[in-house]
C-alpha cells in the first residue's frame, strides 16, 4: 500500500464523500473512491489503525489536498458496495461524526439501509439508531424506529437514557401509552359486537351471553390491560385469536332472529384501522414544537393524529 497526494479527479459515482480527505486507488485497473477517513474510522478497526497516528496515511489528512492510498490487492467493487448491515452502536458513532464533519450529505444514500430497525431485537439498539435517526435529521427513519421501540417494547426506556444521555427528549414515552390505550380500546369495542344489553323482547340473554364469553377469552388469552404483552405481540394474538365459546341459552329466544355478531370480521377492520393509525414520532414535532405547531412536516401524519 503506498500514499500519495494527487488531486486526480474521481468519478461521480465512486465520489462517496464529496469532501473526503482520502482516495482510494483500489484493484490492478485502479479505480478511485473518495472517502472521509473518520467515518472509515468509527466503522472499522482495520481504518481505525490505518488512519491513526502510527501510520503514513493518518498523517496529514485535509479535503482540500485528499491523499491517495493505493490498494492494488482489493476489489473496487467490493469496496463500493454498501454494507447493507451495520451494528446500531457503529451507525450511531457514524452520525456523530458525519454531523461533526458536516458530511452527513455523503452517507444519506446509505440511511434507507443502516437506519432500518427491522432486525434490531433489543432497545438500546433501536436507542441508538433513534439517535443516528435524529442527528442525521431522517424524518422516515426517526419515526420508524420510535414506532418499532413503541410497538415492540415494553421494558423502562430508563436503561436507554442511561446509556446515551442525549436520548431523553425523543423516547416515545407517550406514544407507547398511546398506542397501549388505543389496544385496549380495540378490545373493548370487540366485547360489545353482541350489543350492550337485552332487550325485553330478548329470553336468551344474547348481549349478556356474548358480553361474558367475550370476558372470559380475554382473560383466558392473557388479554386482560394487566397482561404485559408488547403492543406488537397482543396485535399478532389478536389477528388469529378465535371467537369467543357462548354458551347455550337456557331458554329460546322469542326474537326471531338474533345478528352476528361477525367477531373476525369487525377484528380485522379494527387491527386495520390500528395499524393505519399507528405512527412513531414525527420529528419536525418533536424538534419544532410539538404537533400541531407550525411547521412542514415530512411524514404524514394519520388522519386521527395521535398524540405525543
Ligand atoms: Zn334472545
Ligand atoms: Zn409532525
Amino acid at each position: 500500500m503506498s500514499t500519495d497526494t494527487s488531486d486526480t479527479l474521481v468519478s461521480p459515482e465512486s465520489n462517496i464523500a464529496p469532501n473526503g480527505d482520502v482516495i482510494f486507488v483500489v484493484g490492478p485497473e485502479p479505480r478511485k473512491l473518495r472517502v472521509h477517513s473518520a467515518i472509515l474510522r468509527y466503522a472499522s478497526k482495520y481504518f481505525e489503525n490505518m488512519f491513526g497516528p502510527h501510520f503514513a496515511e493518518g498523517q496529514d489528512l485535509g479535503q482540500n489536498s485528499p491523499k491517495e492510498i493505493s490498494m492494488p490487492d482489493d476489489n473496487a467493487t467490493a469496496n463500493n458496495e454498501v454494507p447493507s448491515r451495520l451494528k446500531p452502536d457503529v451507525m450511531f458513532h457514524i452520525a456523530v461524526a458525519a454531523d461533526k464533519f458536516d458530511c452527513a450529505v455523503a452517507i444519506k444514500p446509505s440511511n434507507s439501509l443502516w437506519l432500518k430497525p427491522d432486525g434490531v431485537e433489543d432497545i438500546v439498539g433501536l436507542g441508538y439508531l433513534m439517535a443516528a435517526a435524529y442527528i442525521l435529521d431522517d424524518a422516515t427513519a426517526f419515526s420508524e424506529i420510535t414506532l418499532a421501540m413503541a410497538m415492540r417494547h415494553n421494558e423502562s426506556y430508563l436503561l436507554l437514557v442511561r446509556k446515551i444521555d442525549c436520548l431523553l427528549d425523543y423516547v416515545p414515552w407517550e406514544r407507547r401509552n398511546v398506542l397501549r390505550t388505543k389496544l385496549q380500546q380495540l378490545l373493548f369495542e370487540g366485547s360489545r359486537d353482541a350489543g350492550w344489553y337485552d332487550d325485553e323482547k330478548c329470553t336468551c340473554a344474547w348481549a349478556s351471553r356474548h358480553l361474558l364469553a367475550h370476558a372470559k377469552l380475554q382473560h383466558d388469552e392473557s388479554l386482560r390491560p394487566i397482561d404485559m404483552h408488547t403492543i406488537s405481540q397482543a396485535l399478532e394474538k389478536l389477528d388469529c385469536i378465535k371467537d369467543p365459546a357462548v354458551p347455550a341459552p337456557w331458554a329460546p329466544c322469542i326474537r326471531a332472529h338474533h345478528d352476528g355478531p361477525y367477531y373476525r370480521v369487525r377484528r380485522v377492520n379494527r387491527l386495520k384501522e390500528f395499524q393505519k393509525e399507528a405512527n412513531g414520532l414525527c420529528i419536525d414535532c418533536v424538534g419544532g414544537g410539538g404537533e400541531g405547531a407550525e411547521q412542514a412536516c415530512r411524514i404524514q401524519h394519520p388522519r386521527k393524529a395521535v398524540s405525543d
